[in-house]
């Protein structure tokens, strides 16, 4: 090793003895990979190998790293201010960004709330929907419903309701809410919509709606919890349940938004408006933490003239000018840019060039909606080597449980798209 190099050299050993990874032992740690930059959609390890990119930082790098108009947009910010309080005191970032949300979200949500993350954009839409209820003096609607197989954040009350088994209950069982879990929705995308499901949904409502004050769900995409591509239909009817029997409904936009599905946000799939919605993950372009949970006049009135009076949440860094500032450049280049093209062309190549993976013995099932890609096979796969071997190989792709999926940076070439999923396809095919 030469000078240089020990001097930027990541201490693995540190890393290993004293850094918690996400999801990992402290004891017995997956693999970690020191990474020195990362430019366009390619990521540059240390030891000098340049990875494609098929994860955009978990669904949220959309255009791609270092780009100079998010760059400049952060660096303009800097010398004007990094951070100041939001209690008391407002700025032109946060005011921009919330216009532009307003805008391009569902025409009824005209009420924003910055948070932090996703997580805590969920936490603060129940507390919105607890608050309506209490205000409507409609004391007893204090439960959540929502659907197995869901994911929406790691903090108490997001995991309540994240998928009983896969977010590991168990382990904090006796100090979680307990909520309703209705069935997951079967019938997909683009197959023919099964309505019994709203029947067996119904059902649900039925028992149990006079306890619940909201339904909340991933529309259209179930992410982390099994990457399922749902019918619109089903959303469409539990928009509809969800007025019939008077519960809220929320809908995490957290990983579909800004044009994921190929919509700019999913719901719109379904034509509905929820009375709540979750944004985050690709909100910044995936430079920086920021979240917002959005609302209507009728909701945002309730909460104000309610028992509280106020929205009782204020994250120390709400409404971050840094994370507005860039949020605002990234909304901007997404509008300015044929988005939609990009990503039906993003979904042809991931159709065309993920297809040879249904040939193989353990792969289930190969399924592709907007610039998602997902290749499920038949067991749990061994990450550590899964990864190993993708390096080998000049990709950067992070399976989860049986999935292994691609959700690219927008900006990714044609050429790359074929290379993740041709490394992807000699992987499994042994
Ligand atoms: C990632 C994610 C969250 C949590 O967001 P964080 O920023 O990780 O807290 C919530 N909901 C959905 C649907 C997500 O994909």
């Amino acid at each position: 090793m030469n000078n240089k190099q020990s001097q930027i050299s990541v201490d693995l050993e540190f890393d290993k003895k004293h850094i918690w990874h996400p999801y990992t032992s402290m004891t017995a740690p997956l693999p970690v990979y020191p990474v020195v930059s990362a430019n366009k959609n390619i990521i540059t390890l240390e030891s000098g190998e340049n990875l494609i990119d098929g994860m955009a930082s978990w669904w949220s790098a959309i255009h791609g790293y270092n780009h100079p108009v998010l760059n400049e947009a952060l660096t303009n910010q800097i010398s004007q201010m990094s951070h100041i309080m939001f209690g008391g005191i407002t700025h032109a970032p946060a005011v921009n960004l919330c216009k532009k949300l307003i805008e391009i979200t569902p025409e009824q949500l005209t009420k924003v709330f910055l948070a932090d993350s996703g997580s805590v954009a969920v936490e603060v839409a129940i507390k919105m929907a607890l608050q309506y209820w209490q205000s409507q003096n409609i004391k007893n609607k204090t439960k959540l419903m929502t659907v197995t197989k869901g994911y929406h954040g790691d903090t108490f009350a997001a995991m309540s309701i994240c998928d009983p088994i896969n977010s590991m209950h168990a382990l904090y069982q006796d100090f979680l809410p307990q909520h309703i879990f209705a069935p997951a929705p079967i019938s997909s995308f683009d197959a023919e919509f099964d309505a019994n499901e709203l029947n067996i949904l119904e059902n649900y409502f039925i028992a149990h709606h006079e306890n619940v004050a909201a339904f909340i769900i991933e529309p259209i995409v179930q992410n982390a919890g099994g990457m399922n591509f749902y019918h619109p239909d089903y959303l469409a009817g539990l928009s509809e349940l969800c007025d019939k029997y008077n519960v809220l409904l929320i809908c995490d936009e957290i990983a579909t938004g800004f044009g994921r599905t190929g919509k700019m946000f999913a719901v719109e799939h379904a034509k509905i408006t929820p009375d709540i919605m979750c944004i985050g993950k690709a909100i910044t372009g995936g430079y920086m933490t920021l979240s917002a949970t959005l609302t209507s006049d009728k909701i945002a009135k309730g909460i104000s003239e309610g028992a509280a009076g106020v929205m009782m949440h204020g994250p120390t860094f709400m409404g971050n000018p840094l994370a507005c500032s860039v949020a605002c450049a990234s909304i901007d280049l997404l509008l300015a840019s044929n988005w939609q093209n990009t990503v039906q062309d993003l979904n042809a190549w991931l159709t065309q060039f993920l297809a040879p993976c249904n040939d193989l013995e353990q792969v289930e099932n190969v399924r592709i909606l907007g610039a998602i890609g997902v290749v499920e096979i038949d067991k749990v796969v061994d990450v550590a080597q899964f990864q190993k071997k993708c390096i080998e190989q000049g990709v950067w792709i992070r399976p989860y449980g049986k999935l292994i999926y691609l959700m690219p940076p927008y900006i990714t070439p044609k050429n790359d798209i074929k290379k993740l999923a041709d490394v992807i396809y000699s992987i499994l095919d042994i």
